[in-house]
């Protein structure tokens, strides 16, 4: 296990960030345009988005930057894919021989492990839930699974936005099991068992002959609008932060992948809003072309219809 850990913790998030950023730039200079330009379908072929040239109309890949241009079926169910996608959303698999779905290393078809990372080609089970992955973190429970997965997960935790963030979704948590007085009748018997208590304790008291009992006061109820306000309150903060960590585009999808998995916080319902169609995936796992970069997002009560490629 590689245990060393290059990044210096005064650096943490930032440090992250600039590597997006780094790669960012690299993509925007090798690219010159947003990836997300429609491909323009002239008459006699198919131009270029990213540098103008006119391909053959079957062309998947442009004959003078080689950046995929065209449409391709998935080599595993059949169905329509875009060139430059590595994962299928009808079936769900991973469909790149030539990339490691870990690292996003070369690999040749005949690697059966991955010669820069050493992960294997089939997946990795899952040591928490058993699932089988073909991503570095669990999409079904987040257990990092891939040395660089670890490595990048301690990095992130010691940055301060990953501590709020922790911080914040404990105390989310805990506000929903605080069960608020939300009308006046549930006030009403709050007070009716209140004083019910100090006379059962009275009572007690008086057969054992103490003449006046020390009745501790009872926690004090919590009013639902003040509950609402302060969950609120947490919630908005962590969508601030979240907003912040948002996935940067990057030519390699599994460090998307990665960095988006090791930024989740646990214990609150998020979805992850690709840039792609802008659709929510449970996990970035789920995402034919998550190198557009996305973003984790709060769910709130009754929005699971809206996730697109539930497990
Ligand atoms: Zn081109
Ligand atoms: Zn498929
Ligand atoms: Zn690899
Ligand atoms: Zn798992
Ligand atoms: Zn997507």
């Amino acid at each position: 296990m590689n245990e060393d850990i290059t990044l210096n913790p005064t650096q943490g998030f930032s440090g992250v960030q600039e590597r997006q950023r780094e790669e960012l730039t690299r993509e925007q200079v090798l690219s010159g345009e947003s990836q997300q330009q429609m491909h323009v379908h002239a008459a006699q072929g198919v131009q270029c988005p990213y540098c103008g040239t006119v391909n053959e109309p079957e062309a998947l890949f442009c004959a003078s930057c080689g950046k995929p241009i065209g449409q391709t079926t998935c080599p595993n169910c059949g169905a329509d894919i875009d060139a430059d996608a590595d994962f299928c959303e009808v079936c769900h698999h991973y469909i790149r021989k030539d990339v490691c779905s870990f690292c996003g290393a070369h690999m040749s078809e005949n690697d059966a492990f991955c010669p820069n990372c050493g992960n294997p080609r089939g997946g990795i089970v899952c040591p928490t839930c058993h699932t089988i992955n073909d991503f570095s973190f669990c999409k079904q429970c987040g257990t990092a699974l891939t040395d660089e997965a670890r490595q990048l997960l301690k990095e992130l935790q010691l940055t301060p936005e990953y501590k709020e963030m922790e911080a914040l979704a404990k105390e989310i948590q805990e506000l929903e099991m605080v069960v608020p007085l939300s009308s006046e009748r549930d006030k009403l018997r709050d007070q009716l068992s209140r004083k019910l208590r100090e006379r059962v304790l009275t009572l007690l008291a008086r057969d054992r002959g103490v003449a006046q009992p020390v009745i501790e006061e009872k926690e004090a109820s919590v009013e639902k609008q003040d509950l609402d306000a302060k969950k609120e309150e947490c919630l908005k903060r962590l969508n601030e932060i979240l907003e912040q960590m948002a996935q940067k585009p990057s030519p390699q999808p599994a460090k998307v992948r990665n960095y988006a998995m090791a930024c989740k916080p646990q214990g609150v319902r998020l979805a992850w809003e690709c840039n792609f169609k802008h659709a929510l995936h449970s996990s970035p796992c789920g995402c034919a072309k998550p190198q557009l970069g996305g973003k984790w997002i709060i769910l709130g009560k009754n929005s699971r219809k809206e996730i697109k490629d539930d497990k």
